[in-house]
């Protein structure tokens, strides 16, 4: 059996920073650190963080805090604000490709733009985002959610969406708006990945994609896959695969989202060479 591994699947940039710095506070003193939210969109690396003393709180007015970490996805103006007033050492992880992407849009806002984020508006990311747009701000992950378009709109997009959603909206958008201003901030590593998990899926018979189930980015390669693979599973980690999924499969294409330990991709190749028996 051949398997084809995405030779961008694992951990991205903004990610492996942020778990560096995040395990290196772990190896001093615990006192009091938290994660506001989980570190990353992956169970695993949350709990192993927690066995090593570091724990996720969503309450930001906790007083067992004393160390706050800001995730990748970064925090709106405010959660600023909020954490200075408290005294906390705060431990900013916040992807530089997030930053760029709240910079423009508060340059967006300064400069008169209604701002448009494209995006799930329930997205942590995409949260932060709106504190920074002003109080015209749009948020449209579809273009059946756009409403209120003003004829000067600056437009921003969640760095983990498609490019093809960016064109899809922008379309729809310069049809109504007088001005419009577009950044496009979809970062590097999420085309990339994208990019390639699609050319795998299209060469093999079976496609497993590995990530946490409530991670964005990996959904969307759930997505990609299955318009060019007719069987695609997703799983967290090896245990789901199940010996069926193999029958009749020459050729197994591998991928996983941007906050993906590699020895989960690891495992997931070990057993299916398992399962295969060396075929
Ligand atoms: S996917 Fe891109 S923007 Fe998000 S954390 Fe990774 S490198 Fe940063």
């Amino acid at each position: 059996m051949k398997i084809i591994v995405a030779k961008k699947a694992g951990f991205c940039f903004g990610v492996k920073r942020a778990i560096d710095i995040t395990f290196d506070l772990a190896k001093g003193s615990k006192n009091g650190i938290f994660t506001y939210g989980p570190l990353i969109h992956n169970p695993q690396v949350v709990e192993e963080l927690k066995q090593k003393g570091i724990s996720t709180t969503d309450d930001l007015y906790s007083r067992n805090i004393k160390t706050l970490i800001i995730r990748t996805h970064g925090v709106s103006p405010k959660v600023y604000t909020e954490t200075s007033k408290m005294g906390y050492n705060l431990i900013d992880v916040t992807c530089p490709f997030v930053k760029k992407a709240q910079n423009f849009t508060k340059r967006l806002r300064d400069e008169g733009y209604q701002v448009l984020i494209i995006g799930d508006k329930n997205h942590p990311e995409v949260q932060g985002l709106i504190g920074f747009a002003g109080s015209n701000v749009i948020v449209a992950d579809k273009i059946k959610n756009l409403k209120n378009i003003k004829k000067k709109i600056g437009i921003i997009i969640q760095t983990t969406q498609s490019f093809e959603t960016l064109k899809e909206i922008v379309l729809e958008v310069i049809a109504t708006a007088r001005e419009v201003k577009i950044y496009n901030t979809i970062c590097d590593s999420t085309v990339q990945r994208m990019k390639e998990t699609k050319e795998i899926a299209k060469k093999v018979d079976l496609m497993i994609i590995v990530g946490g189930k409530n991670s964005a980015n990996t959904n969307q390669l759930v997505n990609l896959s299955k318009e060019a693979c007719a069987k695609v599973y997703h799983l967290e980690t090896a245990e789901e695969i199940e010996k069926k999924w193999l029958r009749k499969v020459e050729k197994v294409g591998i991928s996983g989202g941007a906050s993906t330990p590699q020895w989960i991709i690891n495992d997931v190749i070990k057993k299916i060479r398992e399962i295969s028996g060396g075929r």
